[in-house]
Protein backbone atom coordinates (compact mmCIF):
# COMPACT_ATOMS: atom_id res chain seq x y z
CA UNK A 1 0.00 0.00 0.00
CA UNK A 2 1.53 3.53 -1.19
CA UNK A 3 2.46 5.61 1.84
CA UNK A 4 0.13 8.06 1.95
CA UNK A 5 1.92 11.53 1.78
CA UNK A 6 1.61 14.46 4.08
CA UNK A 7 0.09 16.38 1.03
CA UNK A 8 -2.01 13.93 0.01
CA UNK A 9 -3.86 13.18 3.60
CA UNK A 10 -4.94 16.73 3.68
CA UNK A 11 -6.03 16.43 0.06
CA UNK A 12 -8.13 13.27 1.07
CA UNK A 13 -9.24 15.28 4.41
CA UNK A 14 -10.52 18.10 2.17
CA UNK A 15 -12.36 15.62 -0.13
CA UNK A 16 -13.68 13.96 2.75
CA UNK A 17 -13.96 17.11 4.70
CA UNK A 18 -15.94 18.29 1.41
CA UNK A 19 -18.23 15.20 1.17
CA UNK A 20 -19.04 15.55 4.65
CA UNK A 21 -19.78 18.75 4.29
CA UNK A 22 -22.39 18.16 1.35
CA UNK A 23 -23.92 15.38 3.37
CA UNK A 24 -24.54 18.32 6.07
CA UNK A 25 -25.78 20.77 3.49
CA UNK A 26 -28.01 17.90 2.82
CA UNK A 27 -29.14 17.62 6.49
CA UNK A 28 -29.20 21.79 7.16
CA UNK A 29 -31.73 21.29 3.85
CA UNK A 30 -33.99 18.64 5.16
CA UNK A 31 -33.67 20.21 8.85
CA UNK A 32 -34.91 23.31 7.69
CA UNK A 33 -38.29 22.04 6.99
CA UNK A 34 -39.98 21.97 10.42
CA UNK A 35 -39.52 18.92 12.52
CA UNK A 36 -43.00 17.61 14.14
CA UNK A 37 -43.60 18.67 17.88
CA UNK A 38 -43.97 15.55 19.76
CA UNK A 39 -48.07 15.13 20.60
CA UNK A 40 -48.63 16.00 24.15
CA UNK A 41 -50.93 14.39 26.12
CA UNK A 42 -51.59 15.13 29.86
CA UNK A 43 -52.77 12.94 32.52
CA UNK A 44 -54.49 13.84 35.79
CA UNK A 45 -54.49 11.82 38.75
CA UNK A 46 -51.76 9.34 39.38
CA UNK A 47 -53.99 6.84 40.65
CA UNK A 48 -55.18 2.93 39.19
CA UNK A 49 -56.28 4.79 36.00
CA UNK A 50 -54.18 7.68 35.48
CA UNK A 51 -50.35 6.13 36.16
CA UNK A 52 -51.79 3.51 34.04
CA UNK A 53 -52.30 5.29 31.40
CA UNK A 54 -49.41 7.75 31.65
CA UNK A 55 -47.23 4.48 31.74
CA UNK A 56 -48.91 3.00 28.71
CA UNK A 57 -48.79 5.80 26.44
CA UNK A 58 -45.58 5.85 26.80
CA UNK A 59 -44.67 2.17 25.96
CA UNK A 60 -47.41 2.15 23.49
CA UNK A 61 -45.40 5.54 21.73
CA UNK A 62 -41.96 6.40 23.14
CA UNK A 63 -42.32 9.59 20.96
CA UNK A 64 -45.39 11.01 23.04
CA UNK A 65 -44.53 13.94 24.94
CA UNK A 66 -46.68 12.55 28.53
CA UNK A 67 -47.23 14.74 31.49
CA UNK A 68 -48.55 12.96 34.62
CA UNK A 69 -49.92 15.74 37.31
CA UNK A 70 -50.96 14.38 40.45
CA UNK A 71 -51.28 16.12 43.87
CA UNK A 72 -49.48 13.78 46.53
CA UNK A 73 -45.86 12.79 46.17
CA UNK A 74 -46.87 8.94 46.63
CA UNK A 75 -50.09 6.89 45.96
CA UNK A 76 -51.69 4.68 48.91
CA UNK A 77 -53.98 2.10 47.74
CA UNK A 78 -57.72 2.09 48.84
CA UNK A 79 -57.46 -2.16 47.85
CA UNK A 80 -55.72 -3.20 51.24
CA UNK A 81 -57.16 -0.88 53.50
CA UNK A 82 -60.30 -3.00 54.93
CA UNK A 83 -56.81 -5.34 56.10
CA UNK A 84 -55.62 -2.37 58.03
CA UNK A 85 -58.50 -1.93 59.77
CA UNK A 86 -58.68 -5.60 60.13
CA UNK A 87 -55.57 -5.18 62.27
CA UNK A 88 -53.40 -7.64 60.09
CA UNK A 89 -51.74 -5.23 57.43
CA UNK A 90 -49.63 -2.02 57.89
CA UNK A 91 -50.99 1.50 55.91
CA UNK A 92 -46.87 1.56 54.44
CA UNK A 93 -47.05 -1.54 52.91
CA UNK A 94 -50.13 -0.45 50.70
CA UNK A 95 -47.70 3.12 49.59
CA UNK A 96 -46.46 3.16 46.09
CA UNK A 97 -44.39 5.84 44.27
CA UNK A 98 -43.97 7.18 40.82
CA UNK A 99 -40.12 6.26 40.36
CA UNK A 100 -40.92 3.90 37.63
CA UNK A 101 -43.18 5.85 35.82
CA UNK A 102 -39.90 8.68 35.95
CA UNK A 103 -37.49 6.86 35.88
CA UNK A 104 -38.06 3.53 33.72
CA UNK A 105 -40.91 5.10 30.91
CA UNK A 106 -39.99 9.08 30.60
CA UNK A 107 -43.61 10.10 31.99
CA UNK A 108 -43.36 13.72 33.10
CA UNK A 109 -44.64 13.64 36.93
CA UNK A 110 -45.66 16.78 38.38
CA UNK A 111 -46.48 17.03 41.73
CA UNK A 112 -49.05 19.83 41.98
CA UNK A 113 -52.86 19.89 42.22
CA UNK A 114 -54.72 21.08 38.91
CA UNK A 115 -57.20 23.75 39.71
CA UNK A 116 -58.45 24.80 36.58
CA UNK A 117 -58.85 23.60 32.64
CA UNK A 118 -59.37 25.93 29.54
CA UNK A 119 -60.54 23.04 26.92
CA UNK A 120 -61.17 25.58 24.35
CA UNK A 121 -57.34 26.74 24.83
CA UNK A 122 -56.35 23.14 25.80
CA UNK A 123 -54.58 24.52 28.58
CA UNK A 124 -54.58 22.93 32.46
CA UNK A 125 -53.57 25.54 35.58
CA UNK A 126 -52.32 24.47 38.41
CA UNK A 127 -52.31 25.55 41.88
CA UNK A 128 -48.78 26.73 41.77
CA UNK A 129 -49.66 29.08 38.61
CA UNK A 130 -47.73 27.00 36.42
CA UNK A 131 -50.03 26.14 32.89
CA UNK A 132 -49.34 23.30 30.56
CA UNK A 133 -50.61 22.90 26.95
CA UNK A 134 -51.96 19.38 25.89
CA UNK A 135 -53.37 17.99 22.54
CA UNK A 136 -55.28 15.10 24.39
CA UNK A 137 -56.39 15.30 28.10
CA UNK A 138 -56.53 12.19 30.24
CA UNK A 139 -58.61 12.88 33.47
CA UNK A 140 -58.54 10.13 36.13
CA UNK A 141 -59.17 11.86 39.26
CA UNK A 142 -61.10 9.13 41.24
CA UNK A 143 -64.46 10.39 43.24
CA UNK A 144 -65.11 13.24 45.35
CA UNK A 145 -68.23 13.26 48.01
CA UNK A 146 -71.94 14.77 47.90
CA UNK A 147 -71.19 16.32 50.89
CA UNK A 148 -75.00 17.04 53.21
CA UNK A 149 -77.03 14.41 51.15
CA UNK A 150 -77.40 12.95 54.28
CA UNK A 151 -77.92 15.73 56.65
CA UNK A 152 -75.28 16.78 59.08
CA UNK A 153 -72.64 14.82 57.23
CA UNK A 154 -70.05 17.12 55.69
CA UNK A 155 -66.19 17.10 55.22
CA UNK A 156 -66.13 18.72 59.31
CA UNK A 157 -68.43 15.53 60.03
CA UNK A 158 -66.24 13.00 58.70
CA UNK A 159 -63.25 14.18 61.82
CA UNK A 160 -65.57 12.46 63.89
CA UNK A 161 -67.39 9.62 61.52
CA UNK A 162 -64.72 9.03 58.63
CA UNK A 163 -65.57 7.58 55.69
CA UNK A 164 -62.29 6.10 54.83
CA UNK A 165 -63.48 5.97 51.27
CA UNK A 166 -60.30 7.49 50.41
CA UNK A 167 -56.94 5.81 51.41
CA UNK A 168 -54.59 7.87 54.12
CA UNK A 169 -55.60 9.92 56.68
CA UNK A 170 -58.91 9.01 57.06
CA UNK A 171 -57.80 5.07 57.04
CA UNK A 172 -56.04 6.03 59.69
CA UNK A 173 -58.65 7.66 62.05
CA UNK A 174 -60.77 4.86 61.57
CA UNK A 175 -58.12 2.10 62.24
CA UNK A 176 -57.30 4.77 65.90
CA UNK A 177 -61.01 4.97 66.75
CA UNK A 178 -61.67 0.80 66.45
CA UNK A 179 -58.57 0.28 68.44
CA UNK A 180 -60.15 3.24 70.97
CA UNK A 181 -63.27 1.41 71.83
CA UNK A 182 -63.71 -0.72 74.44
CA UNK A 183 -65.51 -4.19 74.23
CA UNK A 184 -69.40 -4.76 74.10
CA UNK A 185 -69.15 -1.48 71.56
CA UNK A 186 -70.72 -0.74 68.40
CA UNK A 187 -69.37 0.33 64.89
CA UNK A 188 -72.00 1.29 62.61
CA UNK A 189 -70.96 1.27 58.83
CA UNK A 190 -73.16 2.81 56.59
CA UNK A 191 -72.43 2.02 52.81
CA UNK A 192 -74.30 4.37 50.32
CA UNK A 193 -76.39 3.76 47.09
CA UNK A 194 -75.29 2.86 43.91
CA UNK A 195 -73.35 3.83 41.97
CA UNK A 196 -69.98 4.36 44.00
CA UNK A 197 -66.37 3.67 44.09
CA UNK A 198 -65.86 -0.72 45.00
CA UNK A 199 -69.00 -1.93 45.31
CA UNK A 200 -68.37 -5.21 47.89
CA UNK A 201 -65.80 -2.84 49.82
CA UNK A 202 -68.17 -1.99 52.34
CA UNK A 203 -69.40 -5.57 53.39
CA UNK A 204 -65.42 -6.68 53.07
CA UNK A 205 -64.77 -3.97 55.89
CA UNK A 206 -67.66 -5.13 58.11
CA UNK A 207 -66.49 -8.47 57.69
CA UNK A 208 -62.31 -7.64 58.68
CA UNK A 209 -63.50 -5.17 61.29
CA UNK A 210 -65.36 -8.19 62.83
CA UNK A 211 -62.24 -10.20 62.35
CA UNK A 212 -60.45 -7.59 64.42
CA UNK A 213 -63.35 -7.48 67.26
CA UNK A 214 -63.38 -11.27 67.48
CA UNK A 215 -60.04 -11.72 68.44
CA UNK A 216 -59.61 -7.85 70.44
CA UNK A 217 -63.19 -7.04 71.50
CA UNK A 218 -65.26 -10.52 71.02
CA UNK A 219 -68.32 -8.38 72.92
CA UNK A 220 -68.78 -5.93 70.47
CA UNK A 221 -70.97 -5.97 67.37
CA UNK A 222 -71.20 -4.22 63.64
CA UNK A 223 -74.51 -2.82 61.95
CA UNK A 224 -74.57 -2.20 58.92
CA UNK A 225 -77.42 0.00 57.95
CA UNK A 226 -77.61 0.10 54.49
CA UNK A 227 -79.59 2.39 52.24
CA UNK A 228 -80.06 -0.76 49.31
CA UNK A 229 -82.03 -3.71 49.20
CA UNK A 230 -78.97 -5.77 48.63
CA UNK A 231 -75.31 -5.61 47.95
CA UNK A 232 -72.25 -6.86 46.03
CA UNK A 233 -71.49 -10.87 46.68
CA UNK A 234 -74.47 -10.85 49.24
CA UNK A 235 -74.99 -14.27 49.77
CA UNK A 236 -71.03 -15.25 49.72
CA UNK A 237 -70.76 -12.32 52.59
CA UNK A 238 -73.38 -13.64 54.90
CA UNK A 239 -72.43 -17.37 54.59
CA UNK A 240 -68.88 -16.12 55.84
CA UNK A 241 -70.47 -14.14 58.63
CA UNK A 242 -72.16 -16.93 59.91
CA UNK A 243 -69.15 -19.54 59.45
CA UNK A 244 -66.58 -17.19 60.90
CA UNK A 245 -68.73 -14.78 62.85
CA UNK A 246 -71.64 -15.95 64.33
CA UNK A 247 -74.10 -13.44 65.31
CA UNK A 248 -71.82 -10.17 65.35
CA UNK A 249 -72.56 -8.77 61.90
CA UNK A 250 -75.97 -7.21 61.56
CA UNK A 251 -76.80 -6.19 58.27
CA UNK A 252 -80.02 -3.80 57.94
CA UNK A 253 -81.29 -3.09 54.19
CA UNK A 254 -82.89 0.28 53.52
CA UNK A 255 -86.37 -0.70 53.60
CA UNK A 256 -85.97 -2.12 57.19
CA UNK A 257 -84.82 0.93 59.02
CA UNK A 258 -80.96 1.14 57.10
CA UNK A 259 -81.48 4.67 55.56
CA UNK A 260 -79.76 7.49 57.36
CA UNK A 261 -81.05 10.88 57.23
CA UNK A 262 -79.25 12.51 59.80
CA UNK A 263 -76.37 12.36 61.82
CA UNK A 264 -75.00 13.60 64.66
CA UNK A 265 -71.31 14.16 64.37
CA UNK A 266 -69.75 14.72 67.50
CA UNK A 267 -72.56 12.74 69.21
CA UNK A 268 -71.63 9.70 67.12
CA UNK A 269 -75.66 9.23 66.82
CA UNK A 270 -77.81 8.51 63.58
CA UNK A 271 -80.92 8.78 62.77
CA UNK A 272 -83.20 6.66 60.44
CA UNK A 273 -86.50 6.45 58.54
CA UNK A 274 -89.08 9.09 58.69
CA UNK A 275 -89.75 8.08 62.20
CA UNK A 276 -86.33 9.11 63.15
CA UNK A 277 -85.18 5.23 65.09
CA UNK A 278 -81.77 6.66 66.91
CA UNK A 279 -78.77 4.49 66.49
CA UNK A 280 -75.83 5.86 69.37
CA UNK A 281 -72.63 3.88 68.55
CA UNK A 282 -68.83 3.81 69.35
CA UNK A 283 -67.42 3.67 65.97
CA UNK A 284 -69.31 5.15 63.11
CA UNK A 285 -68.14 4.87 59.30
CA UNK A 286 -70.18 6.99 56.97
CA UNK A 287 -69.27 5.79 53.28
CA UNK A 288 -71.23 9.42 51.53
CA UNK A 289 -73.16 8.92 48.07
CA UNK A 290 -70.26 9.97 45.64
CA UNK A 291 -69.88 12.08 42.23
CA UNK A 292 -67.02 12.44 39.79
CA UNK A 293 -63.57 13.72 40.96
CA UNK A 294 -64.17 17.77 41.88
CA UNK A 295 -61.63 18.99 38.44
CA UNK A 296 -63.76 16.60 36.45
CA UNK A 297 -67.36 18.14 37.67
CA UNK A 298 -65.65 22.05 37.32
CA UNK A 299 -64.72 21.30 33.52
CA UNK A 300 -68.15 20.60 32.89
CA UNK A 301 -67.75 16.99 32.13
CA UNK A 302 -70.38 14.89 34.68
CA UNK A 303 -73.76 14.95 34.25
CA UNK A 304 -76.74 15.94 36.81
CA UNK A 305 -76.13 12.19 38.52
CA UNK A 306 -72.53 13.83 39.02
CA UNK A 307 -70.76 11.03 36.77
CA UNK A 308 -69.12 11.65 33.28
CA UNK A 309 -70.35 9.90 30.59
CA UNK A 310 -67.86 8.83 27.98
CA UNK A 311 -68.11 6.96 24.11
CA UNK A 312 -67.22 3.74 25.72
CA UNK A 313 -64.77 2.97 22.90
CA UNK A 314 -62.25 5.75 23.77
CA UNK A 315 -63.58 7.33 27.17
CA UNK A 316 -63.22 10.45 24.95
CA UNK A 317 -65.76 12.82 26.92
CA UNK A 318 -69.40 12.74 25.18
CA UNK A 319 -69.64 16.63 26.37
CA UNK A 320 -65.99 18.23 25.62
CA UNK A 321 -63.96 16.74 22.89
CA UNK A 322 -60.08 16.45 23.41
CA UNK A 323 -60.84 15.33 27.04
CA UNK A 324 -61.26 11.07 27.66
CA UNK A 325 -62.14 10.58 31.20
CA UNK A 326 -61.72 7.09 33.19
CA UNK A 327 -61.58 5.13 36.06
CA UNK A 328 -63.93 5.85 39.20
CA UNK A 329 -64.97 9.42 37.36
CA UNK A 330 -66.56 7.89 34.47
CA UNK A 331 -69.48 5.83 33.61
CA UNK A 332 -68.62 2.76 31.78
CA UNK A 333 -71.27 0.35 31.00
CA UNK A 334 -72.06 -2.80 33.25
CA UNK A 335 -68.31 -2.01 34.56
CA UNK A 336 -67.98 -1.65 38.35
CA UNK A 337 -66.03 1.43 39.52
CA UNK A 338 -62.92 -0.59 40.80
CA UNK A 339 -59.13 -0.17 40.75
CA UNK A 340 -59.24 -3.24 38.29
CA UNK A 341 -61.30 -1.59 36.23
CA UNK A 342 -59.61 1.72 35.85
CA UNK A 343 -56.60 0.20 34.90
CA UNK A 344 -58.22 -2.11 31.79
CA UNK A 345 -59.98 0.73 30.73
CA UNK A 346 -56.44 2.95 31.05
CA UNK A 347 -54.84 0.68 28.63
CA UNK A 348 -57.58 0.72 26.29
CA UNK A 349 -57.66 4.15 26.64
CA UNK A 350 -53.97 4.66 25.73
CA UNK A 351 -54.63 2.72 22.82
CA UNK A 352 -57.36 4.64 21.79
CA UNK A 353 -54.86 7.60 21.80
CA UNK A 354 -52.04 6.58 20.20
CA UNK A 355 -54.50 5.32 17.61
CA UNK A 356 -56.36 8.80 16.67
CA UNK A 357 -52.82 10.69 16.60
CA UNK A 358 -51.70 8.17 14.04
CA UNK A 359 -55.21 8.31 11.91
CA UNK A 360 -56.01 5.28 12.49
CA UNK A 361 -59.25 3.56 14.18
CA UNK A 362 -59.03 3.00 17.76
CA UNK A 363 -58.99 -0.75 18.55
CA UNK A 364 -62.27 -2.48 19.91
CA UNK A 365 -61.83 -3.20 23.59
CA UNK A 366 -62.56 -6.21 25.51
CA UNK A 367 -62.26 -5.39 29.29
CA UNK A 368 -61.76 -7.89 32.29
CA UNK A 369 -62.41 -7.23 36.05
CA UNK A 370 -61.69 -9.13 38.53
CA UNK A 371 -62.92 -8.70 42.17
CA UNK A 372 -61.39 -10.61 45.53
CA UNK A 373 -62.89 -9.95 48.61
CA UNK A 374 -61.73 -10.60 52.58
CA UNK A 375 -64.31 -12.09 54.71
CA UNK A 376 -61.58 -13.40 56.91
CA UNK A 377 -57.55 -13.34 56.72
CA UNK A 378 -57.42 -16.43 55.14
CA UNK A 379 -61.42 -16.97 53.79
CA UNK A 380 -61.35 -15.34 49.87
CA UNK A 381 -64.58 -14.84 47.57
CA UNK A 382 -64.23 -13.54 43.88
CA UNK A 383 -66.19 -12.32 40.66
CA UNK A 384 -64.92 -12.32 37.50
CA UNK A 385 -66.32 -10.63 34.44
CA UNK A 386 -65.43 -9.63 30.47
CA UNK A 387 -67.32 -6.96 29.03
CA UNK A 388 -67.51 -6.31 25.26
CA UNK A 389 -68.96 -2.93 23.27
CA UNK A 390 -72.71 -3.88 22.47
CA UNK A 391 -74.23 -2.90 19.32
CA UNK A 392 -75.22 0.25 21.22
CA UNK A 393 -71.87 1.27 22.28
CA UNK A 394 -72.19 0.14 25.42
CA UNK A 395 -70.42 -1.58 27.79
CA UNK A 396 -71.77 -4.87 28.52
CA UNK A 397 -70.80 -8.24 30.27
CA UNK A 398 -70.01 -10.65 28.08
CA UNK A 399 -72.52 -13.89 29.06
CA UNK A 400 -70.91 -17.30 30.44
CA UNK A 401 -67.74 -15.26 31.12
CA UNK A 402 -66.09 -15.18 34.55
CA UNK A 403 -68.78 -15.41 37.51
CA UNK A 404 -68.84 -15.87 41.30
CA UNK A 405 -66.99 -18.21 43.81
CA UNK A 406 -69.20 -21.15 44.40
CA UNK A 407 -71.33 -20.83 47.37
CA UNK A 408 -70.60 -24.75 49.34
CA UNK A 409 -66.76 -24.28 48.61
CA UNK A 410 -64.62 -26.11 50.93
CA UNK A 411 -62.22 -24.28 53.51
CA UNK A 412 -59.77 -24.88 51.54
CA UNK A 413 -60.65 -23.27 48.14
CA UNK A 414 -61.65 -19.86 50.01
CA UNK A 415 -58.03 -20.13 51.61
CA UNK A 416 -56.96 -20.55 48.07
CA UNK A 417 -58.55 -17.75 46.81
CA UNK A 418 -57.57 -15.37 49.93
CA UNK A 419 -54.00 -16.08 48.43
CA UNK A 420 -55.52 -15.18 44.67
CA UNK A 421 -56.78 -12.10 45.97
CA UNK A 422 -52.88 -11.69 47.57
CA UNK A 423 -51.26 -12.13 44.32
CA UNK A 424 -54.14 -10.34 42.25
CA UNK A 425 -52.84 -7.28 44.33
CA UNK A 426 -48.97 -7.46 43.75
CA UNK A 427 -49.72 -7.84 40.34
CA UNK A 428 -52.43 -4.68 39.79
CA UNK A 429 -49.75 -2.39 41.44
CA UNK A 430 -47.11 -3.38 39.41
CA UNK A 431 -48.41 -3.37 36.54
CA UNK A 432 -49.85 0.38 37.39
CA UNK A 433 -46.94 1.63 39.74
CA UNK A 434 -43.94 -0.93 38.54
C1 LIG B 1 -61.95 0.23 50.89
C2 LIG B 1 -61.73 0.09 49.42
C3 LIG B 1 -61.28 -1.12 48.92
C4 LIG B 1 -61.07 -1.27 47.55
N1 LIG B 1 -60.65 -2.49 47.08
C5 LIG B 1 -60.54 -2.68 45.76
C6 LIG B 1 -60.16 -3.96 45.26
O1 LIG B 1 -59.92 -4.90 46.00
N2 LIG B 1 -60.08 -4.11 43.91
C7 LIG B 1 -60.33 -3.08 43.05
O2 LIG B 1 -60.23 -3.29 41.84
N3 LIG B 1 -60.69 -1.86 43.51
C8 LIG B 1 -60.81 -1.63 44.82
N4 LIG B 1 -61.17 -0.40 45.29
C9 LIG B 1 -61.53 0.67 44.32
C10 LIG B 1 -60.31 1.43 43.79
O3 LIG B 1 -59.55 1.97 44.84
C11 LIG B 1 -60.77 2.57 42.87
O4 LIG B 1 -61.75 2.10 42.01
C12 LIG B 1 -59.60 3.12 42.09
O5 LIG B 1 -58.70 3.72 42.98
C13 LIG B 1 -60.06 4.12 41.02
O6 LIG B 1 -58.95 4.64 40.33
P1 LIG B 1 -58.98 6.17 39.81
O7 LIG B 1 -57.73 6.36 39.03
O8 LIG B 1 -60.27 6.44 39.18
O9 LIG B 1 -58.96 7.04 41.14
P2 LIG B 1 -57.88 7.12 42.31
O10 LIG B 1 -57.16 5.84 42.43
O11 LIG B 1 -58.58 7.68 43.48
O12 LIG B 1 -56.83 8.20 41.79
C14 LIG B 1 -57.19 9.54 41.61
C15 LIG B 1 -55.94 10.38 41.82
O13 LIG B 1 -56.18 11.69 41.31
C16 LIG B 1 -55.59 12.64 42.17
N5 LIG B 1 -56.28 13.91 41.95
C17 LIG B 1 -57.61 14.16 42.05
N6 LIG B 1 -57.88 15.44 41.72
C18 LIG B 1 -56.69 16.00 41.39
C19 LIG B 1 -56.31 17.30 40.96
N7 LIG B 1 -57.21 18.28 40.81
N8 LIG B 1 -55.00 17.55 40.71
C20 LIG B 1 -54.06 16.57 40.86
N9 LIG B 1 -54.37 15.32 41.27
C21 LIG B 1 -55.68 15.03 41.52
C22 LIG B 1 -55.79 12.05 43.56
O14 LIG B 1 -54.85 12.57 44.48
C23 LIG B 1 -55.59 10.55 43.31
O15 LIG B 1 -54.26 10.14 43.53
C24 LIG B 1 -61.34 -0.20 46.67
C25 LIG B 1 -61.79 1.02 47.18
C26 LIG B 1 -61.98 1.18 48.54
C27 LIG B 1 -62.46 2.49 49.07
Amino acid sequence: MAEISRRNFVKLIGAGGAASAMSLTGCAALSREPAKPAPRVVVIGGGFGGATCAKYLRIYDPSLNVTMIEQNANYITCPGTNMVLGGFRKMDDLVQNYNALRGKYGVNVIQDRVTGVDPAKRLVTLSSGKTIEYDRLVMSPGIDFKWNAIEGYDEAASQFMPHAWKAGAQTVLLEKQLRAMPDGGTVIIAPPGMPFRCPPGPPERASLIAHYLKNHKPRSKVLILDVKEQFSKQKLFMDGWNALYPGMIEWVPGSKGGKIQRVDAKGLTVYTDEGMTTHKADVVNIIPPQKAGNIAVSTGLADKAGWCTVNQLTFESNVVPGIHVIGDSATAGAMPKAGHTANNIAKMTAAAIVSIFRGVKPPVPSHVNTCYSLVGPEYGISMAAVYRLGEDGVLAGVKGAGGLSPEDAPSLMRAQEAGYGRGWYDSIVADTFG
